[in-house]
């Protein structure tokens, strides 16, 4: 008997030793924390996202996810770093359309490629743009916003996240249609830049709804369209840019988990079973819809879909943004 537990301490005891040399195979990660690295600051439309979503992931997993914010060069720092981080599924990055896409075509040096760079993990989000403004800004809606922008184009301040993010193609869309050049103002995400809407140091910024709707709500900003082609279910009142006389300004903008390249299919599709458990928990749809997000439906959330989505985004933003550039 003695010696039956002497011999399993033994076998124990290198096991142990085993464990800590080999790697960490994929049917046991996660071992330990995960940092997801947000590019932008905390309290903006991909913060909110990726806590709402991680959140819940980390109930799944087993393990912490830990948000990093990483910010600068509107995203593009933060998505740098993550391209060059391990592949271990240890460190990830909630991109959006303007880190996975629209970055594409306005950095020409851009350090990582979104398609080379990254294995897809799961879509979380769609996040319709707004059109914003201080709540004193004259225009009462979006045709006089129309003229009055254009009469006063000199004098404007548009807030954004830095180039190549969201806030900034998305009124670069909006500003060419418009045919007007406004003085941009980049912050370090559209949280901070949100805070200086509801203080009046800018005048307008084009958003994800996602950090928008309570400020609407609660009267601290202007909205004066949606740039979709349905009104949403979050804002009922607020008109579509085609009810309100501006059909040519339609921008969508979206969130996703992306990994390293190379990061194991086994901790991919463990991470994306668990993004998508989270997509379908209720409170964690009733947090998205509140603040009126579009959840994608399951067959949207797969890395493949991803892939495409990304893939489809980098061809419909490239001419656009060449063209709104010129
Ligand atoms: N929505 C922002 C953008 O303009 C970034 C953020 O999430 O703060 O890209």
């Amino acid at each position: 008997m003695k010696l039956f537990s002497r011999v399993l301490a033994a076998v124990a005891a290198l096991a142990g030793a085993a464990a800590l040399v080999a790697p960490v195979r994929a049917q046991d990660y996660p071992t330990r924390s995960i940092t997801m690295i947000v590019p932008f600051a905390a309290g903006g439309p991909t913060d909110v996202v990726a806590r709402i979503v991680t959140a819940h992931m980390a109930q799944t997993v087993g393990q912490s996810i830990i948000i990093e914010n990483v910010v600068g060069a509107g995203g593009t720092t933060a998505t740098t770093r993550a391209a060059r981080a391990a592949n271990d599924g240890y460190t990830l990055i909630t991109g959006h359309m303007g880190t996975h896409a629209a970055a594409v075509p306005l950095y020409p040096k851009l350090a990582y490629h979104p398609e080379k760079d990254f294995e897809p993990v799961a879509l979380l989000a769609g996040t319709p743009i707004l059109i914003l403004a201080r709540k004193d800004f004259p225009p009462q809606d979006l045709k006089e916003f129309i003229a009055y922008v254009k009469a006063n184009t000199a004098k404007l301040n548009a807030a954004h996240a830095g180039i190549g993010s969201v806030s900034h193609v998305s009124c670069e869309l909006l500003n060419s249609v418009l045919d007007i050049k406004p003085t941009g103002v980049p912050f370090n995400g559209t949280g901070p830049a949100m805070n200086a809407l509801v203080g009046g140091q800018v005048d307008y910024m084009c958003d994800q709804i996602v950090n928008a709707v309570p400020q609407i709500n609660g009267g601290t900003i202007k909205a004066y369209a949606v740039a979709t082609p349905e009104r949403n279910p979050s804002l009922p009142d607020l008109p579509t840019t085609a009810e309100a006389g501006l059909p040519a300004f339609q921008a969508q903008g979206w969130n996703a988990i992306f990994a390293p390249k190379g990061a194991s299919p086994a901790v991919v599709a463990k991470l994306n079973a668990a993004a998508s458990r989270a997509l379908d928990d209720e409170n964690v749809r009733k947090r998205l819809l509140d603040l009126g997000s579009a959840i994608p439906n399951p067959q949207e959330r797969s890395p493949e879909a991803l892939a495409a989505l990304v893939h489809s985004e980098i061809a419909k933003w490239t001419p656009v943004l060449k063209q709104a550039s010129n």
